[in-house]
């Protein structure tokens, strides 16, 4: 039965006997079930049916009548964190309904690139074994350019037990294998359906809609807030992030692309810094070409990133290079992103936030499906022991923010103090050049290679990785091309010789434009660096996690 069949048949009130009713409970997050004990932390669901998920039309309720549910958990949102989520929970025997505003297949703006952790999650989930998973292009190496120079590529490095590559998987395709995973686990996936409100009410959380039948609710005892970065359930939660913590992003597909399709392409230019543009080949000549920036830089840089992916692709000599013969395909697509703010709480009662809802993005990279997948799981975890005990609370749910922030909070401290420092726009020319410099350490030492690739694809904790090693060397690195001779030679360009960096023009250093800030625009930016500094202090002394928790399935 389709689920829209579903749905008019729930609404003619006939699958209402088969959701289980509740007791009303005392506390805004504790609930018991028919069937349910309580039971010892980290203790598995006691019920072995599973139960029958109804979503029904608004009605008001009764004087008087309990708060019943019509299912265990409601997800909204079916990207990469909500549709993990709900196969993790409904595989255990939680009845669970995702909900989403969009019919799937759907597109999803994004770079597509899934590196090796993501890939590990996936197939934890079941999701990498089809035909068609394997055929998804996979991703050997990253080069990194600089103003048009190739620094060198560095291969994805070897990590445990996860592969060394990443894949390139158009996010139509992907969300919708993950989501089909839920179903498989049996969850029933409600699209189409936006959520427009929530609330909390003692012993339950009711979500609201209105679809072309009319509108709707649907009430859980757990809410599983996955929507995604512009989260309506995260600022039920937490409020509206703030600006600093965002980042800009656009991106579009391109056909007929030229170069080789193993190798993810990162150019940085002086003039565009800190934004970035990248090129990950989706395999078949077609390629997801992007651009990302911080959304607050000092001076502020221009804000319509579409007019700048195009002149980059127009004026870069790699984007021109390899997109000599393409064809653009559809439109630039555009979002914002919330990065991490470890001070912005990710649970409520009955309220636990996942994915780009709960801010789990990489300020350094924008990357956000493993931290996504990890949520999923993390997440599903404490949930599926909450759900059995029955507390539901935001006390009781605040070990999965703990966990979160044990894991990720030392790393994007990190990553927060880097992008902080490189809001100075002032100082574009000394961040390129100590890129360059990095890049010249990497192409002779591979340790520092290995250490730094590591970082770059989020497959080891950048505060653990890093070091003092990699600080030495990196100084020496300087000391070494501070020196006349071949370490200041800009690297071979394909296939031609390297030819010597040029003089610094009064108002470029190697082709960086110059930017001066106010002095306001400095003591904003001075604060934000302590701030960060700070920041990252604090959790060097709570000590380290040894990063996300990987599931142990071979990765796809
Ligand atoms: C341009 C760009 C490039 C990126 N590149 C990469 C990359 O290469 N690699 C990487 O790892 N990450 C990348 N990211 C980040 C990545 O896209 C996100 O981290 C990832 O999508 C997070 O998954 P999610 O499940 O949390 O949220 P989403 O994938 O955003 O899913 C949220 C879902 O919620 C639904 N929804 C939203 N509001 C409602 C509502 N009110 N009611 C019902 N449903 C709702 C949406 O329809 C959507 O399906 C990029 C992001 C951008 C913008």
């Amino acid at each position: 039965m389709s689920v829209s069949a579903r749905f008019r048949h729930v609404a003619s009130g006939t699958a209402a006997a088969g959701a289980a009713r509740v007791q009303p409970a005392g506390g805004a997050g504790q609930d018991t079930r028919v069937g349910e004990t309580a039971c010892p932390a980290g203790g598995r669901p006691v019920r072995s049916a599973r139960h029958r998920a109804a979503v029904y039309p608004a009605r008001p309720r009764g004087k008087g009548s309990g708060p019943a549910h019509d299912c265990d958990v409601v997800v909204v949102g079916g990207g990469p964190a909500g549709a993990a989520a709900a196969a993790r929970l409904a595989a255990r025997g939680f009845a669970t309904i995702l909900v989403d505003r969009a019919t799937f297949p759907r597109d999803k703006v994004c770079g597509d690139f899934v590196g090796p952790a993501a890939l590990a999650e996936l197939a934890d989930l079941g999701v990498t074994g089809a035909e068609a998973f394997a055929a998804a292009n996979t991703i050997g190496q990253c080069a990194l350019h600089v103003d048009g120079d190739p620094l060198g590529a560095l291969p994805i490095p070897r990590v445990g037990a996860l592969p060394a590559h990443g894949r390139v998987i158009p996010r139509r395709h992907l969300d919708a294998w993950v989501l089909d995973a839920a179903r498989r686990a049996g969850a029933t996936v409600a699209a189409g359906r936006k959520v427009t409100a929530v609330e909390q009410a003692p012993g339950a959380v009711t979500v609201r809609g209105r679809s072309a039948a009319g509108p709707w609710q649907l009430r859980g005892r757990l809410l599983l807030g996955a929507d995604g970065s512009n989260s309506l359930i995260a600022r039920a939660v937490r409020g509206t992030p703030p600006r600093q913590d965002r980042i800009a992003a656009v991106r579009a597909y391109f056909d007929d692309v030229a170069g080789p399709a193993g190798r993810a392409d990162i150019c940085l230019r002086g003039d565009s810094f800190p934004g970035y543009c990248w090129l990950f080949p989706c395999g078949g000549g077609q390629a997801n070409v992007g651009v990302g920036m911080v959304v607050s830089t000092y001076p502020q840089a221009g804000r319509n990133l579409r007019e700048l992916l195009l002149r980059l692709i127009a004026e870069d000599p790699l984007m021109r290079h390899r997109l000599r013969g393409a064809r653009i395909r559809g439109k630039i697509g555009g979002c914002p992103l919330t990065t991490y703010n470890p001070r912005l709480p990710l649970v409520g009662d009955r309220i636990m936030l996942l994915g780009d809802a709960a801010g789990l993005i990489n300020p350094l990279n924008g990357e956000g499906i493993q931290y996504a997948l990890h949520s999923a799981r993390w997440g599903a975890d404490l949930a599926a022991d909450r759900l059995s005990c029955g507390r539901l609370d935001a006390a009781s749910l605040a070990a999965y923010e703990q966990h979160v922030h044990d894991h990720l909070r030392r790393d994007m401290a990190f990553s927060r103090l880097v992008v902080q420092l490189i809001r100075n726009r002032a100082l574009n020319p000394f961040w390129l050049s100590a890129t360059r410099i990095v890049a010249a350490r990497v192409r002779t030492d591979p340790d520092y290679a290995h250490r730094i690739a590591c970082v770059l694809t989020g497959l080891a904790p950048a505060t653990r990785t890093l070091g003092l090693s990699v600080v030495a060397k990196t100084a020496g690195q300087t000391m070494t091309s501070a020196l006349p001779g071949p370490a200041t030679r800009r690297p071979a360009r394909r296939g031609q010789p390297g030819h010597p960096a040029p003089q610094p023009s009064p108002n470029t250093i190697a082709g960086t434009a110059r930017h001066t800030l106010t002095s306001r625009e400095f003591a904003d930016w001075a604060a934000g660096v302590g701030r960060a500094l700070t920041e990252l202090t604090a959790q060097g002394r709570r000590g380290c996690r040894p990063g996300p928790s990987r599931p142990g399935a071979k990765a796809g």
